[in-house]
């Protein structure tokens, strides 16, 4: 693992979401980073370099950069990336059963840990710097984050085949994995239990991994209706919705990532509103499995907190947050007929803050003096960002990931103005495709 840097950014623009709920913009910034964390903002480059004084640092020239939080992916399978391109136009419940999960029997670790190595490149070279995984071979994915550096929310599986082929909860696999991620995580993974969805587990399990959570207070990452079929089945089933299915098992007594929520109930909303749940709001994918549109202004007038993802790549089919970003204010916009919702601003901390909370790191997201140095550097001396008028604007509506120039996490510049410092890139794309033939020729 690389070091970490100290850094004085000189002269910068930054745009932050602040600690009252909105967003703020100051150009001709100075930020001082030391030890992993941020220890200066202002306009004062003295005051910066003051905070700095005894110790080694880099000067980076701030002309044409915007600094930001580092964006937080908060509902992924980072693996998916081996099955980008080839697996689409489908709906999600053939997609998942026809095709996804029949390839994933055929996953081996080597295969996950080259897809998720793949899905490190593509996150870092897109600004993420935080992500929320799903998926299998947990501790191969596990392992590939800390290596890489960035922080990662881990769903774990807890649960079991007993003798008799019966789904069974496994608390010993989550205190296992708690205890890994103590010693091996270097602060930077947060363990959540992994609950798929409402329709993919045998209806008794649901009350027991519920108590486990609680018992061991583990947060929750679950999809929660996706599809008005998932609705429909659930109500047919259990006369319930899947937030009220869920509540009535016993979940959201610890917080929880709620994945999509495309189809909420009013009664729904004040579910998941009276409870410490982050919806997870995935437009692309929602949109490209036809599932449908989340009505993201009716959870911001229940008061829900609301973070962004891409889902898997295979669902996507890229994981460049940027495109979540402004799809989610133009869709909100689009869909109500009210240009003033979802502002920048708003889009700017659900990339962020409201991801990085949600995850489990509440001291990422805000660029803030006492905050962890997990910072974005966008370079905006381009045409496609000229004249780059308002900086919050700019981000949010006219910026790609082609503009990411560098990325810290926890002080340590994984990305440095366009060289990945964690991640052989040339050797994980050969290894991925090696993976890629074996799991998509094989199954399909
Ligand atoms: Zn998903």
């Amino acid at each position: 693992m690389i070091g970490r840097t100290n850094v004085l950014f000189d002269r910068i623009t930054v745009i932050s979401p602040d600690l009252s709920g909105g967003a703020f913009t100051m150009t001709d910034a100075y930020v001082a980073v030391r030890d992993g964390m941020i220890v200066h903002i202002g306009p004062s480059r003295p005051a910066a370099l003051l905070s700095l004084a005894g110790v080694e640092h880099e000067t980076y020239s701030g002309s044409g950069r915007i600094l930001a939080p580092a964006l937080a992916n908060a509902h992924g399978h980072a693996a998916m990336t081996l099955m980008r391109n080839s697996a689409d136009d489908l709906s999600l419940h053939d997609w998942l059963f026809s095709v996804v999960f029949p390839r994933e029997t055929r996953l081996r670790a080597q295969d996950v840990r080259a897809g998720t190595r793949l899905a490190l490149c593509e996150m870092f070279r897109s600004g993420t710097g935080t992500a929320a995984d799903m998926y299998f071979f947990q501790e191969t994915v596990l392992e590939s984050f800390v290596e890489a550096g960035a922080r990662l929310d881990l769903a774990i599986d807890g649960k079991r085949r007993d003798a008799t082929g019966a789904l069974v909860p496994a608390p010993e696999d989550l205190e296992r994995f708690l205890a890994l991620a103590r010693t091996e995580g270097d602060g930077r993974v947060a363990i959540s239990l992994l609950m798929h969805s409402v329709y993919l587990y045998p209806d008794g399990i649901y009350q027991g991994m519920a108590a486990i959570a609680e018992d061991l207070g583990l947060p929750v990452q679950v999809h929660v209706s996706e599809t008005s079929r998932e609705v429909e089945e659930c109500v047919a089933r259990h006369g319930l919705t899947p937030p009220a299915f869920l509540e009535a098992a016993g979940f959201f007594r610890t917080p929880t990532l709620a994945a999509h929520c495309v189809h909420l109930m009013p009664a729904d909303r004040e579910i998941l509103a009276r409870n410490d749940v982050t919806i997870v709001h995935n437009p692309s994918s929602n949109l490209k499995l036809g599932s449908g549109i989340a009505d993201v202004h009716a959870m911001q007038r229940a008061g829900i907190r609301i973070a962004l993802g891409t889902d898997g790549a295979a669902s996507n089919n890229n994981l460049d947050l940027f495109h979540e970003i402004r799809l989610s204010s133009f869709l909100a916009k689009g869909s109500t007929g009210e240009p003033a919702i979802m502002d920048a601003a708003t889009a700017l901390r659900m990339a962020t803050v409201n991801g990085a909370v949600g995850c489990g790191f509440p001291g990422v997201g805000i660029l803030e003096v006492g905050k962890q140095a997990d910072l974005v550097v966008l370079n905006v001396d381009r045409a496609s960002m000229t004249p780059l008028g308002d900086p919050m604007s700019a981000f949010v509506y006219s910026a790609d990931s082609s503009c990411v120039e560098s990325l810290l996490v926890d002080g340590r510049m994984l990305l440095r103005k366009g060289e990945l410092t964690t991640l052989d890139e040339e050797r994980i794309r050969a290894e991925a495709l090696e993976s890629a033939r074996h799991i998509v020729s094989a199954a399909s």
